[in-house]
C-alpha cells in the first residue's frame, strides 16, 4: 500500500520541475492530485502520463495562483473530481533577477504575488476545505535554500522565499487545533527549467555547485518529490513549522 493512499493532493505549478515530480511521485504512492498550473496543456500531458499508469488518478485544472476566484473554483474542482482535499502543495513560484538599484517594481510585485500571495491565498482556500472536512490535513509550501541565504540579484527571490517560511510557521501555530500540518521544503540548486534558464550563460557553475555538494551531484525533481511525499504522509503525523533542505549538503545552515 502506497504512503499516500486515499489522500487527495493540489499542486500548484506542476505542469513541469518540480511540482510536476511531486504530481507523480504522489500518484505512485497511491494519491489522487489536481495539476494546477497556468500551463495547461502542459498539464494535460502530465494528467495523460499519470492516468495512462495509474487509472483517475489525476486531474489537469486551470490555476493562476494570483486570482482568488480561479484558486477557489480549483478546490471545488478537485473536492468534486476525489471528493475531498487532504494535501496542498504550494510550488508555484518564480524568479527574476535584478540588482537592488536597478530592480523594476513590477517585478518586484510579480515574484511577490506569486510566490507569497498566491502561497497565501492557496493556504487560505485549501485550509477553509481542510477544516470544513474535520478530518485534518497537510500543506506544503516550497520555498529555497535562497530563503536562508543570500544571492546575488535575488532580493525579491530570497527574501519571497524567506517569507514563505515565515508563513509555514504561522499557518503551523494556527492549523494545529484543526490537525492541519504546515511544513517548507527548501530546495537547493535543482535539475529544471527555471534552474536551466537562469544558469545556462554562467559558465562553470554548475561544476562548481557540483563540486561544493557533498552529494557530488545536482538535485533532481525528484528529490524535492520524495521529501514532499514523507511530509504528506502519516510518517510525519508530529511534524509541522518546520523546513527541510533538500540539497544534497550543498547548504547547511550555520
Ligand atoms: P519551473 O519554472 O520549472 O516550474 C514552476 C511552475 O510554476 C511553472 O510550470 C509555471 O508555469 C508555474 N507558475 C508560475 N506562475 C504561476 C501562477 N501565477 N499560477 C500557477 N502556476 C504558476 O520551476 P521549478 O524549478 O520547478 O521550481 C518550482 C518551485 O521550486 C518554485 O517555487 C521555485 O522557486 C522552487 N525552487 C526551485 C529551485 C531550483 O533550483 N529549480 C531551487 C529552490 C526552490
Amino acid at each position: 500500500m502506497g504512503l499516500l493512499e486515499g489522500k487527495v493532493a493540489l499542486i500548484t505549478g506542476a505542469a513541469r520541475g518540480i511540482g510536476r515530480a511531486i504530481a507523480e511521485v504522489y500518484a505512485e504512492h497511491g494519491a489522487k492530485v489536481a495539476i494546477g498550473d497556468l500551463r495547461l496543456e502542459e498539464c494535460r500531458q502530465v494528467v495523460k502520463g499519470i492516468n495512462a499508469l495509474y487509472p483517475d488518478s489525476a486531474i489537469a485544472v486551470d490555476l493562476d495562483v494570483t486570482v482568488p476566484k480561479t484558486i477557489t473554483r480549483v478546490v471545488e474542482e478537485t473536492v468534486a473530481a476525489f471528493g475531498e482535499l487532504n494535501i496542498l502543495v504550494n510550488d508555484a513560484g518564480i524568479h527574476r533577477p535584478h540588482y537592488i538599484i536597478d530592480f523594476p517594481v513590477e517585478d518586484w510585485d510579480l515574484v511577490y504575488s506569486i510566490n507569497v500571495r498566491g502561497t497565501f491565498l492557496c493556504t487560505q482556500a485549501a485550509a477553509l476545505q481542510m477544516i470544513k472536512q474535520g478530518k485534518g490535513g497537510c500543506i506544503i509550501n516550497i520555498s529555497s535554500a535562497s530563503g536562508k541565504k543570500p544571492d546575488p540579484q535575488g532580493a525579491a527571490y530570497c527574501s519571497s522565499k524567506s517569507a514563505i517560511i515565515g508563513f509555514t510557521r504561522v499557518a503551523a501555530l494556527e492549523f494545529g487545533k484543526y490537525r492541519i500540518r504546515a511544513n517548507a521544503i527548501l530546495p537547493g540548486a535543482t535539475n529544471t527549467e527555471m534552474l536551466q534558464g537562469l544558469i545556462r550563460d554562467v559558465p562553470g557553475l554548475i561544476e562548481e555547485l557540483v563540486d561544493k555538494t557533498p552529494m557530488g551531484r545536482m538535485a533532481e525533481p525528484r528529490d524535492q518529490a520524495n521529501a514532499a511525499v514523507f511530509l504528506a504522509s502519516d510518517l510525519a503525523s508530529h511534524i509541522t513549522g518546520d523546513a527541510i533542505v533538500v540539497s544534497g549538503g550543498e547548504f547547511m545552515d550555520s
